[in-house]
């Protein structure tokens, strides 16, 4: 029996608005609906498919995986997820590592780190400090940590002792801190904000006013890590080490994993018992993510990320003067905005659509801003490709409008 969209409205919880056609292949930058109608895909899956679609390394490594083991829980350790875990140690400033299945899941066990951080250190050291208007997950407390009341109201009551700076706001920082705070929480880039970068400077300062307050630095790296913004994790570029880095979404290039890096020293914090995780650090996951990093860590595919970001950024700003709907280009990597002018506003969502009819799949960041995530492999002809199916849904919307 066949299945469309219809089926959706009937058996799934309305949580999600997923678009009318129904992808069922991919490969490369490009996949295909039930209809066999081909798409441009410069999302990546909200920044996941860093390899594109059904990368024959990926592939390997997930079919291999499946015919030797599957599950064993962390009763048992198990070979991916040990050679992972000293990839990871091995590349980053990171001695340790805690595997997990997504990015809130990371957060939350950097979260808890840090809460048992504070207490063990101090009585009532425990307040955390987030940025408004960032995105951390979607459990009751990473959403929390958030600072969008638009994702956590009807949810009451929050989590308590979780306070609110504006990002890239130095002086708001300085003053939100004290000795009862146990962590601040920061993205290298507002991901989910509009593709909002730290301004330069803020990634230092804030790290000297943690050490000053004795105070956890947590770099959410869930959406900028695993090559997105041209290398291995985006606080290697901005030269700022955090205490606690926690990663997702590209980590298993379209297997849910994640995971939470920090030091000797604080991972103590986390002693037997403390935290867990069934399917953390599955045999599965671990795999294709070793696969995933391996890829990332080659210096043509992060030449390749540079590459088309270059071309992608001269793109998007051709059709941001021809068409008029947005005025420059910001972000790193493979992880663009395009921040709408004010006639626009709030009409993201009504752009991404349009280019979804016109064969090119884009994202949007919040109502204002249209954001792009294609693989780290994308080609300069499907970049090509998806500007031109872009300019022509521009035009669409235009006409349809004018
Ligand atoms: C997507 C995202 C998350 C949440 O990851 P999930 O896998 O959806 O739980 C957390 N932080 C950032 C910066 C993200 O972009």
């Amino acid at each position: 029996m066949s299945v469309t969209r219809q089926t959706f409205d009937q058996h799934m919880v309305p949580n999600y608005q997923p678009a009318e056609i129904i992808p069922v292949r991919g490969q490369g930058s490009r996949w295909w609906d039930q209809a066999g109608r081909e798409y441009v895909d410069l999302a990546g899956g909200i920044a996941v498919t860093s390899l594109g679609h059904a990368h024959p390394a990926l592939v390997d490594a997930l079919t291999h995986q499946a015919q030797q083991l599957w599950h064993l829980s962390n009763v048992m350790t198990n070979e991916p997820a040990l050679r992972l875990a000293r990839l990871l140690t091995t590349h980053t400033f990171a001695d340790r590592v805690f595997f997990c299945n997504s990015g809130a899941e990371a957060n939350e066990a950097a979260l808890k780190l840090a809460r048992r951080y504070g207490n063990l250190r101090a009585p009532g050291k425990h307040r955390i400090i987030a940025c408004v208007n960032s995105f951390h997950g979607r459990t009751l407390f990473t959403v929390t940590v958030g600072g969008q009341p638009k994702y956590t109201h009807g949810f009451e009551p929050l989590p308590p002792q979780i306070d609110h700076v504006p990002y890239n706001d130095l002086p708001a920082l300085e003053a939100a801190m004290g000795p009862d705070v146990c962590a601040f929480i920061v993205e290298p880039i507002q991901g989910e904000g509009g593709v909002m970068p730290a301004a330069p400077g803020y990634l230092e300062a804030a790290a000297a006013l943690c050490r000053q307050h004795q105070a956890l630095l947590i770099f959410d790296e869930v959406q900028t890590g695993n090559g997105r913004t041209g290398g291995l994790y985006a606080y290697q570029q901005a030269g700022v080490v955090p205490d606690v880095l926690t990663t997702a979404k590209g980590m298993g290039g379209g297997f849910p994993i994640g995971a939470m890096l920090t030091t000797e020293a604080l991972a103590a914090t986390l002693s037997v018992g403390t935290h867990g995780s069934t399917y953390g650090g599955n045999p599965l996951g671990c795999a294709v993510a070793e696969a995933v990093l391996t890829e990332v860590l080659s210096e043509a595919l992060m030449q390749n990320v540079a590459d088309r970001h270059q071309q992608l950024v001269a793109g998007l700003e051709a059709l941001g003067s021809r068409f008029g709907l947005w005025t420059g280009v910001r972000g790193q990597g493979l992880l663009l905005g395009a921040p709408l002018v004010a006639a626009w506003q709030g009409k993201a969502g009504q752009l991404a659509a349009a280019a979804l009819r016109h064969g090119v799949w884009v994202l949007v960041a919040g109502p204002d801003v249209l954001r792009f995530a294609p693989a780290l492999n994308i080609t300069a002809a499907d970049v090509d490709e998806g500007l031109q199916r872009l300019g022509t849904a521009c035009a669409a919307v235009l006409g349809d409008t004018a």
